[in-house]
C-alpha cells in the first residue's frame, strides 16, 4: 500500500519497535492491509498461546474466532481505507481465540503506524475477561427479582416487544400468561407479610420446574407474575395455565409452624394479526384477569372471554 499522509505517523522497525511494544501490559498485533500479521509482542503469544514466530506471518484468522472472521476482516479493509486511531468497534463485543480453541473477550484499539515502510494497523488487544463476566453479573442483576430469581417487570417488556417483532415478522404464535394471587392482602393480614413471600417464593419455584427451556417467566408486580411462552397457541398456553392454577391450589405453604394456602386467578392473551404493539396483547390480558377476578378468582380467563358478553365470561373454573 502506498504510504499518503505519513508526516505524522510513527515510522519505525520492527527491531526498533520490538522493545517499546514489549514493555505493554496489553497484547499487541500488528497486521498489513492483507491481513497478515507482521509483528507481535510476547504479550500477544501469551495471550493466544502461540509462539510469536508462528504468529507472526499467519493470516490474522489465526486468533480469531471462525464466527467473527469474515466481519472481522471487513472491519480491518474498512479501517485501513479511514484510518483514524479508534477503538475497533463502539457497543460491539470481540472474541479472540486460543490455540487451544477456546474464546478470550477482548476490546480492540486501533491506530496507523509505518512498519518497516509499509503502513501496517497496530492494535491493542486487552483480555477483558473479568469486566465482561461483571457487565453480565449488572446486566444479569438490572432485569432479575431478587426475591424469586424471577426477571423482572423490564425484561418481560423487552421479551415481549421480542416476541411481538418475531410474530409481525414470522406469524408463528406466542402466549402469555399473566396471574395475580387472590386476596394477597388477606393472607398477610392473617399470616404476616413473611408467610406471604414464602407463598410467593415457592411458587415461583414449582413454576421453574413446569417451564421449557425457552418460556420466560417474570414478577412483574409485587404478587403478580407472567409468562412468556415462545411458539405456543392460545389454547396450549391455556391448559398450560390451568396446570399451574391447579398446581397453586395444591400447595401447602409453611410459615412458623402454621400451614395455609392460596390461590391465583389468570389470564391468558396470544398475539393477534391486528396487534400493532405488544401493548394490545398486555390489555387483553389485563382485562381478562379482571374477568377472572370478578367471575369469583382462582380460575383462568382468556382473551376469548373478551369477545363474549360480561355476563358469561368464558372463564375456565374449577368445580367449587
Ligand atoms: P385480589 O384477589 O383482588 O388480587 O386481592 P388482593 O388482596 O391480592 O389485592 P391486590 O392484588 O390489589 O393486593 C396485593 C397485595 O399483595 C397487597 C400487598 O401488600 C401484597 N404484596 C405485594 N407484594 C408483596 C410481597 O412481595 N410480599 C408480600 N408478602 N405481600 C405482597
Ligand atoms: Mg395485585
Ligand atoms: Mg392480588
Amino acid at each position: 500500500m502506498p504510504v499518503e499522509n505519513s508526516a505524522n505517523l510513527l515510522n519505525a522497525s520492527s527491531s526498533r519497535l520490538l522493545p517499546f511494544i514489549n514493555a505493554l501490559p496489553d497484547a499487541v498485533v500488528i497486521v498489513d492491509n492483507e491481513h497478515r500479521i507482521v509483528l507481535v509482542n510476547a504479550h500477544a503469544g501469551e495471550m493466544f498461546g502461540h509462539p510469536a514466530e508462528i504468529l507472526e506471518g499467519s493470516d490474522l484468522a489465526m486468533i480469531i474466532p471462525q464466527l467473527y472472521q469474515a466481519s472481522h476482516r471487513e472491519r480491518v479493509n474498512a479501517y485501513f481505507k479511514n484510518p483514524i486511531p479508534r477503538p475497533m468497534g463502539a457497543h460491539k463485543r470481540f472474541y479472540g481465540v486460543r490455540a487451544d480453541g477456546s474464546e478470550i473477550p477482548v476490546d480492540i484499539m486501533i491506530n496507523t503506524i509505518i512498519l518497516d515502510g509499509a503502513l501496517v494497523a497496530m492494535a491493542l488487544v486487552r483480555d477483558v475477561t473479568y469486566q465482561r463476566a461483571l457487565e453480565d453479573r449488572l446486566i444479569r442483576e438490572s432485569l432479575t427479582d431478587e426475591m424469586t430469581g424471577f426477571f423482572n417487570r423490564k425484561h418481560f417488556i423487552n421479551q415481549l416487544n421480542a416476541q411481538h417483532s418475531g410474530f409481525r415478522r414470522s406469524g408463528l404464535p406466542s402466549s402469555v400468561i399473566m396471574f395475580d394471587f387472590d386476596h394477597f392482602k388477606r393472607i398477610n393480614d392473617q399470616y404476616g407479610h413473611p408467610a406471604g413471600d414464602i407463598a410467593l417464593i415457592e411458587t415461583a419455584e414449582m413454576i421453574r420446574n413446569e417451564l421449557r427451556p425457552l418460556d420466560v417467566a417474570c414478577r412483574i408486580g409485587g404478587e403478580e407474575f407472567a409468562i412468556i411462552l415462545p411458539n405456543t397457541q392460545l389454547q396450549s398456553a391455556t391448559i398450560f395455565a390451568e396446570r399451574i392454577r391447579q398446581k397453586i391450589e395444591d400447595m401447602k405453604f409453611s410459615f412458623e409452624g402454621i400451614t395455609f394456602q392460596a390461590t391465583v386467578t389468570m389470564s391468558v392473551a396470544s398475539f393477534l394479526a391486528s396487534d400493532e404493539s405488544y401493548d394490545s396483547l398486555i390489555k387483553r390480558a389485563d382485562k381478562a384477569l379482571y374477568i377472572g377476578k370478578a367471575a369469583g378468582r382462582n380460575c383462568v380467563a382468556t382473551q376469548e372471554a373478551l369477545e363474549q358478553p360480561r355476563e358469561q365470561p368464558s372463564t375456565n373454573r374449577p368445580h367449587q
